[in-house]
């Protein structure tokens, strides 16, 4: 594999779209090559932060400043009636170094041309439904941007970097299947106790979701940390979870059984009950 072929295949590799052959022959790649590595590094930074990116609201001003770019943008396009989008494009391209950081930069930038020529397309139909339409696009391509950066962050090797993702789901506004099914996933498989807690608090957060709740208590009877028994416990008397209640005595039986976590399961069936 060249370096084209390695930067092309980095946003994959982060994503963990990657098949294994091809992140194997990455990895080698990686290995040797300072200058990729560089690039994985800065397209990492770009992802984090992407997170940082806040959900646009529409706010009165923020509609003027839209109104001005749109007058400016007519004009232009009016003073200039045979440049075509792809000179214009071209034009853009030519400003952005070819680094791959640039390149997701651009795609953003293309998205929001796209949001602001479908705007234009419509405003005069209906500005109202259309901004409004186009403010709703623009929020769930964020939405799931955060949502593809929290996955692909989970699989990280480092416990600090699967931390961060999992306090990432706090700016989540519709947590889906997939991030529920990750978030269990780390819950009951992370290697690292202090993962499996913060993940827990963000579940419990998430506890009006039925999914969750049953997730929660199939979670239970896996945990073999004391730290994490006792937290679940709490969150199952938090929740009022009766249906825990069962696992909760499974668990009395287990062999060796950390002493303080039996009297809380006691303590939680007792409440619970
Ligand atoms: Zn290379």
């Amino acid at each position: 594999m060249n370096c084209e072929g390695a930067k092309d295949r980095l946003l994959d590799y982060l994503n963990n779209e990657l098949p294994a052959a091809d992140r194997a022959t990455l990895d080698a790649h990686l290995a040797n090559c300072p200058d990729c590595r560089h690039e994985l590094a800065e397209t990492k930074q770009v992802w984090q932060l992407m997170a940082t990116v806040p959900t646009p609201e529409p706010r009165p001003d923020m509609r003027t400043n839209f109104y001005a770019m749109l007058d400016t943008f007519a004009e232009a396009e009016a003073a200039r009636p045979t440049r075509s989008w792809t000179s214009i494009l071209d034009q853009i391209k030519s400003f952005w170094t070819p680094t791959l950081a640039a390149r997701l930069a651009y795609s953003l930038l293309l998205v929001s041309l796209g949001v602001a020529a479908g705007y234009w397309l419509q405003q005069k139909q209906s500005p109202d439904v259309a901004y409004r339409q186009q403010i709703d696009t623009l929020s769930s391509q964020v939405q799931e941007m955060r949502q593809m950066m929290m996955l692909s962050m989970l699989e990280n090797p480092s416990a600090t970097e699967r931390l961060r993702a999992v306090s990432y789901t706090k700016d989540i506004s519709d947590v889906d299947g997939r991030v529920i099914d990750a978030l269990l996933t780390t819950l009951n498989n992370d290697p690292n106790v202090n993962v499996r807690l913060v993940t827990l608090e963000a579940l419990a957060d998430l506890g009006h979701d039925s999914r969750v709740r049953e997730g929660l208590i199939h979670a239970l009877p896996q945990q073999d940390s004391p730290l994490v028994q006792v937290a679940l416990a709490d969150v199952m008397v938090k929740l009022q979870e009766k249906r825990s209640l069962k696992p909760l005595r499974q668990m009395l039986r287990q062999e060796g059984l950390n002493d303080l976590v039996k009297s809380k399961i006691e303590q939680t069936i007792r409440e619970l009950s």
